[in-house]
C-alpha cells in the first residue's frame, strides 16, 4: 500500500505526497471537472484527471490515488489575506503563528500576511526571520511578515526596509497598522526608499488628532450613546494625502480597511487618474453597522469603527466594481479579558480568517453583487499580485501549484468561536447563521484540511500539535 511517508534528509523534509483525484466539483462555480492533483501541481483536468488516475493505480494499485468526492461543492484557488494579526513574537496569549496559521488554513487561506505590530515590533530582519520560519514550521499555510515602517511603530524614524527585504523573508509589504504613519515626510521617504526592490506601503489610514480617544463611528449613534467619535474624514484625509504623495513620487500604496463612502470615492479618483494604489476591505465592514454599538458589546469595537449603513452600500459596491481590490481580513484575536469587559477599557479588533469566506459569500455573492469567479480574484489572484507571490492566486489550470480550496455554498453554519482554531474568541458574528464552508484547502498539493477539519500540515503537525 503507498502511503504519505515523510523522511528527513539533513535536517530538511521530504515529502511523497499520494496523488490526489478530486471529482466533480465546479471550477469557479462554473463547468464541472476533474482534478488531479501530484507532486504539488495540478497535473491533469477533466476526463484527462480521472484517466491519469486509472492510469495510475492499475500500475500500483488502488491505494495509489486518493480520491476525494466534490461533488456539489466549488473549487477556487486558496485564498491569500493581506491582513492578518498573528500576534507571535510577545503576545502568544492572543494567537501564535501556530493557532492563526490553523484558523487560516480553516478558512480557507493558502497564504496570510503577519502585521508588524507584534512585541517586539517586526521591524528588523531579525523579527521578520522569525516569524517567517515558524510559519515555515507549523506548515498549515504560508506566512509572510509585513516589516513596520518605522522603528517600533513610533513614526519617528525608518525601519530597516532594505534589510527586512534582503532577509530570508523577502519582504516587500511594509505597514505600521494599528497606527498611522501620520508624518507626511515620513510617509514620503518610506514611499520612496521602497520603490527599489518593488515594495509597497500599507497605510492603516487614521489622522490621529481628528481621532483623539474616539469610540465608534461619529455620527447620530456616537451622540446619542456620548461615546467620543470617529469621523470619516480621519480616514479620508489620510487617503487623499497618500494617493497624492503616492502620485508625486511615483511609488505604491496599499490602503488598509476601506471603511467609508468617501474612501472608496476617493480610491476611485486616484485610480481613474493612474495612480498606483490599492485597497482593501474587511468582511466586518461589508455586513455590520455602528447600529450594533448600541449593545455597548465590546465585540463590536474595531480600528476603524463600524460606520453607517450607507457606507457598508458603498464598500460592497467599490468591491463589486474593482474600486477596492481586495478582501482582507484584518483578524484581529485578543485575549478575552481584553474584550468582556467595559466598552472603554476593550481593546479594538475582531477576529475572521475562520469566517471570511461565509461573511462575503453572504454579502457579496448570494446578494448577487458578485460571482465566484470575481470572488477569485479579490479573495486570491489580486492579493497574491498586489504581495508579488507569482505562485499563489493562479488559475486552476494544469501545471498551476496546487493551492486550492474547495467550498460547499450550499452549507449553512451557526458560528460557534469557541470552535474556532483561533485562541481568539471575539467574533462579532457568533451565534449568526452564515452560508457557505470551506471543506478542503490544499496546500502545496497536500489536503491540509478536509471534510473541514485540520488534517496534517505540510511539516508533519497534526490537528493535536500543541499551539
Ligand atoms: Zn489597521
Amino acid at each position: 500500500m503507498r502511503q504519505t511517508t515523510e523522511t528527513t534528509e539533513a535536517g530538511r523534509t521530504i515529502r511523497e505526497e499520494t496523488p490526489l483525484l478530486i471529482s466533480g466539483s465546479s471550477l469557479y462555480g462554473e463547468e464541472r471537472a476533474d482534478l488531479f492533483i501530484a507532486e504539488g501541481r495540478i497535473r491533469a483536468l477533466g476526463p484527462e484527471a480521472a484517466a491519469e488516475a486509472k492510469r495510475l493505480m492499475a500500475e500500483h494499485g488502488p491505494d495509489a490515488v486518493r480520491r476525494i468526492d466534490a461533488e456539489g461543492l466549488i473549487a477556487l484557488p486558496g485564498m491569500v489575506d493581506l491582513h492578518t494579526h498573528l500576534r507571535e513574537p510577545g503576545r502568544e496569549d492572543a494567537e501564535t503563528v501556530e493557532s492563526g496559521s490553523r484558523a487560516a488554513a480553516l478558512g480557507g487561506f493558502t497564504a496570510v500576511h503577519a502585521m508588524a505590530n507584534s512585541s517586539p515590533v517586526a521591524d528588523t530582519a531579525g523579527v521578520v526571520e522569525q516569524v517567517h520560519r515558524l510559519g515555515l514550521e507549523s506548515g498549515w499555510t504560508e506566512v509572510h511578515p509585513v516589516g513596520a515602517v518605522t522603528v517600533g511603530l513610533a513614526g519617528e524614524q525608518l525601519a530597516e526596509l532594505g534589510a527586512m527585504a534582503d532577509s530570508s523573508a523577502q519582504v516587500r509589504m511594509f505597514s505600521d497598522d494599528g497606527i498611522c504613519v501620520h508624518n507626511p515626510v515620513l510617509m514620503r521617504r518610506a514611499l520612496e526608499y521602497v520603490k527599489s526592490f518593488g515594495g509597497f506601503i500599507a497605510q492603516h489610514a487614521q489622522e490621529p488628532l481628528l481621532t483623539d480617544g474616539a469610540q465608534m463611528n461619529e455620527g447620530c449613534v456616537s451622540a446619542v450613546l456620548g461615546l467620543p467619535g470617529w469621523p470619516a474624514v480621519a480616514e479620508e484625509a489620510i487617503i487623499a494625502r497618500d494617493v497624492l504623495l503616492t502620485q508625486h513620487v511615483e511609488s505604491r500604496l496599499h490602503v488598509c480597511h476601506v471603511s467609508t463612502k468617501g474612501s472608496v470615492e476617493i480610491v476611485r479618483w486616484a485610480k481613474e487618474r493612474g495612480i498606483d494604489v490599492t485597497a482593501e476591505v474587511t468582511p466586518h465592514h461589508l455586513i455590520l453597522t455602528e447600529e450594533m454599538v448600541r449593545s455597548f458589546n465590546p465585540v463590536y469595537k474595531v480600528n476603524p469603527p463600524l460606520r453607517t449603513a450607507e457606507d457598508v452600500h458603498a464598500l460592497r459596491e467599490g468591491l463589486a466594481d474593482g474600486t477596492i481590490d481586495v478582501i482582507g481580513t484584518d483578524h484581529a484575536p485578543h485575549p478575552t479579558q481584553l474584550k468582556e469587559c467595559e466598552w472603554h477599557q476593550a481593546a479594538m479588533g475582531m477576529t475572521g480568517l475562520e469566517t471570511a469566506l461565509s461573511v462575503v459569500q453572504h454579502t457579496m455573492v448570494d446578494t448577487g453583487l458578485m460571482d465566484w469567479r470575481r470572488f477569485a480574484e479579490v479573495s486570491s489572484v489580486r492579493p497574491a499580485e498586489i504581495a508579488g507571490h507569482p505562485h499563489q492566486g493562479r488559475p486552476l489550470a494544469v501545471g498551476e501549484p496546487a493551492h486550492l480550496i474547495l467550498v460547499d455554498p450550499q452549507a449553512r453554519r451557526t458560528v460557534r468561536p469557541e470552535e474556532h482554531a483561533t485562541k481568539g474568541r471575539n467574533s462579532p458574528f457568533s451565534g449568526m447563521e452564515l452560508p457557505g464552508q470551506v471543506r478542503t484547502t490544499i496546500l502545496a498539493g497536500r489536503a491540509v484540511v478536509d471534510e473541514g477539519a485540520l488534517q496534517r500540515s505540510l511539516t508533519g503537525r497534526k490537528a493535536d500539535h500543541r499551539a
